[in-house]
């Protein structure tokens, strides 16, 4: 099924106003309406990209800022980045974010979650051929990636 990525991460954007809002956190998008759809289930896209925007705002301080893209790279394939500027993950704790059940150290008590939301955004990229990865400093943010092949 051909689905829009540029649409399904705008949706999420648009649902999730309120708690930016609340934040007052930036969301900063750069979605160019030109994009090829890739062949994908929207729902599950869509879910891998809601658990990614979601810990975004969740890791994110007031006032912060998130940056969402979407581009072509290489001849086949779209990369979304979720960039945010928030607390950042301990060097120790990157590998083993896709892990089911892990949750950083310095992420729990305060913010709540189940540690699978990443473990499951991973097998749904995978499913459809894509990759997903994480870069991040402590205290200076995280981005997270992946991509999908186009579809053709
Ligand atoms: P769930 O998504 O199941 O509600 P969760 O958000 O804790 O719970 P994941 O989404 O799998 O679980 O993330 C795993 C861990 O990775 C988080 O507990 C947190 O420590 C770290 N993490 C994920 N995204 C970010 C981010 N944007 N900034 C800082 N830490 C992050
Ligand atoms: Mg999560």
């Amino acid at each position: 099924k051909p689905c829009s990525v540029g649409r399904i991460l705008r949706n999420i954007v648009t649902k999730t106003e309120p708690i930016a809002s609340g934040k007052k956190i930036a969301v900063v998008c750069d979605i160019p309406d030109d994009l090829p759809d890739v062949s994908a289930d929207r729902e599950m896209i869509s879910r891998a990209a809601e658990n990614l925007i979601g810990n975004a705002l969740k890791y994110t301080p007031e006032k912060g800022e998130i940056n969402i893209s979407v581009k072509k790279t290489g001849e086949r394939l779209l990369l979304v980045s979720v960039k945010d500027n928030g607390r950042g993950i301990a060097e120790a704790d990157l590998p083993h974010i896709f892990e089911r059940y892990r949750r950083g150290r310095n992420q729990q008590g305060d913010v709540k979650g189940t540690g699978l939301g990443l473990a499951i955004a991973k097998k749904i990229i995978s499913r459809h051929g894509g990759e997903i990865w994480a870069n991040s400093r402590p205290g200076e943010g995280s981005e997270f990636l992946f991509t999908l092949p186009l579809s053709f």
